[in-house]
């Protein structure tokens, strides 16, 4: 849009110098219109929309952890929380499957540990299934033997078409909004989204293997901008859908 502005002036004659002079100023307009524009349009997008947010791992399940020994669990957990809230206000219907350090297999479990995350897994997609949850984003941090792999990624189940637009979506914001993955959203085979009706995505936010990487999941700002690309690439999906359904 910005960009569109700028090459109407250079077609007048004579303008060209005077573009120049007001290219910063169109900048700084550009941007806060954009941003006043899309906000209200993006919450309107998810109000009343039910939407589970599941904080991967938890309690006695650690999942991958990082060289200097973070763990998963924390940081899927601290990312849930920012986006449970980034959905809220925007009007959607969220409910957290994890709130806190725990897992949902229940303190009076007494099967093996396998059991123990198999039961915990189930109970999560119960909880979905039982909301009858239009959305399940599912919050994970990636890792490798390898040390070199790093980037954000989502990964959804190949027989749903809303669950494809919303990872797609949610990765082409990671791809504007961090400026360091050209990864692309991927079908793939986990329990939760072969065992939910709702459109479920897996949000793979970094490689905890990855030192650098590592050091952004746990920073605060940059579990900001991850958290505002989900929110943007579902509420952009959204859009698309109502767009669709209006044609
Ligand atoms: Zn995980």
């Amino acid at each position: 849009m910005l960009f569109r502005r700028v090459l109407i002036l250079k077609r007048k004659p004579g303008s060209i110098i005077l573009a120049i002079l007001l290219l910063p100023a169109l900048c700084i307009w550009g941007t806060n219109i954009s941003k006043e524009h899309k906000l209200p349009v993006m919450s309107y997008a998810l109000a009343n929309q039910i939407i589970v947010v599941d904080a991967g791992h938890g309690g006695f399940d650690p999942g991958a952890i990082g060289p200097a020994k973070n763990l998963e669990k924390d940081i899927t957990l601290a990312i849930s929380r920012k986006l449970c809230s980034s959905l809220s206000q925007a009007g959607a219907l969220v409910i957290a499957l994890r709130e806190n350090d725990e897992d949902l297999a229940g303190d009076d479990f007494s099967g093996s540990i396998r059991e123990r995350k198999r039961k915990d897994l189930a109970i999560r997609v119960a909880k979905a299934q039982a909301n009858n949850a239009d959305i399940f984003i599912s919050i994970h941090a990636n890792a490798d033997v390898s040390p070199r792999w790093s980037g954000a990624q989502t990964f959804y189940s190949g027989n749903s078409e809303k669950a494809k637009k919303i990872a797609i979506a949610i990765q082409d914001e990671f791809t504007r909004v961090l400026g360091n993955t050209t990864r692309k959203a991927k079908t793939g085979n986990y329990y939760i989204t072969d065992n939910t009706d709702m459109a479920a995505v897996i949000v793979e936010v970094g490689f905890l293997s990855n030192a650098n990487e590592e050091k952004l999941l746990i920073s605060d700002e940059y579990q900001n901008k991850l958290v505002f690309a989900i929110f943007s690439g579902i509420a952009n999906s959204q859009l698309e859908a109502d767009v669709d359904t209006k044609k």
